[in-house]
């Protein structure tokens, strides 16, 4: 199969309708290996950013797809898109070439990188990932390298919230049911940092335990003919009660829902 890095457009209940760009590429590449990655195992697991496709490549693709019938066009794909180090390049031509809305979904661990922040305020939109409240909690569902811990991450989504003009969602996928204290603490971040939106998600879909195309932004994936993990999740009440908690307690709209 060759491969695109443009891809979709999928109907997204986040964004609308939605069309991918995926700047990183054939190898999944990421500073996460979530234990519910839809891409399955991450195939290459780094914190350094290089470039992967070459921008004008991926102008190439997406000029197949004018006019650019979508809501919006969002930089995910094969792994973390900010690991891109022609992200700001991309950004700023697909929205030259477009004048589409941009959206990028980012775990959050480049963001005490200035060149990171700066590419990013390029964009209308940014999801920012927020799975733990504790290292413990880290290092058990995103299993990142090893030179991350969750302050260092916290401060750059901080950093980059005070400075970032457009909208900042929080993405939270909740695999087993938090306890009161954890929830509390999760709330206290929220309080602090005041996202624009926030989006629970717990997983209704098994892990692909080796690399799927087809998941690349979390897209769904059409069929299981390959090994998978089965998933922990909460259901829909527990997902309306915290919900309807964090709305209350910190008035940031919250939006949930069972499935990627
Ligand atoms: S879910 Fe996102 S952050 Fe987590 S491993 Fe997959 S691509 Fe990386």
């Amino acid at each position: 199969m060759s491969f695109h890095y443009v891809y979709g457009p999928v109907n997204s209940w986040r964004f609308g309708r939605s069309l991918g760009i995926d700047p990183i590429g054939t190898i999944s590449t990421c500073s996460f290996d979530c234990v519910y990655c839809q891409l399955g195992a991450i195939e290459r697991l780094q914190i350094q950013r290089q470039i992967f496709i070459p921008t004008e490549q991926i102008l190439q693709d997406l000029q197949l797809f004018a006019p650019w019938d979508v809501d919006v066009i969002t930089l995910s794909g094969s792994g973390e898109p900010t690991l891109a180090l022609n992200l700001g390049e991309i950004l700023a031509k697909v929205k030259e070439m477009t004048a589409k809305p941009l959206v990028v979904l980012t775990n959050g661990t480049l963001l005490n990188d200035p060149d990171v922040r700066a590419a990013l305020a390029l964009t209308d939109r940014v999801a920012v990932k927020l799975d733990a409240v504790s290292d413990e909690q880290l290092r058990r569902v995103n299993r990142p390298v090893a030179e991350l811990n969750l302050g260092e991450i916290w401060q750059g989504i901080e950093q980059f919230r005070a400075e970032y003009p457009g909208k900042l969602a929080v993405q939270t996928m909740i695999l087993s049911a938090w306890n009161s204290q954890v929830q509390s603490d999760y709330i206290n971040r929220i309080k602090q940092l005041v996202p624009d939106e926030i989006q629970l998600n717990t997983p209704s879909r098994p892990k692909p335990l080796t690399r799927q195309l087809d998941g690349r932004g979390n897209n769904q994936i059409a069929d299981c003919a390959y090994p998978v993990n089965t998933l922990k999740c909460v259901d829909a009440d527990y997902l309306k009660t915290f919900a309807d908690r964090i709305q209350q307690q910190t008035g940031v709209l919250v939006r949930w829902k069972i499935s990627q």
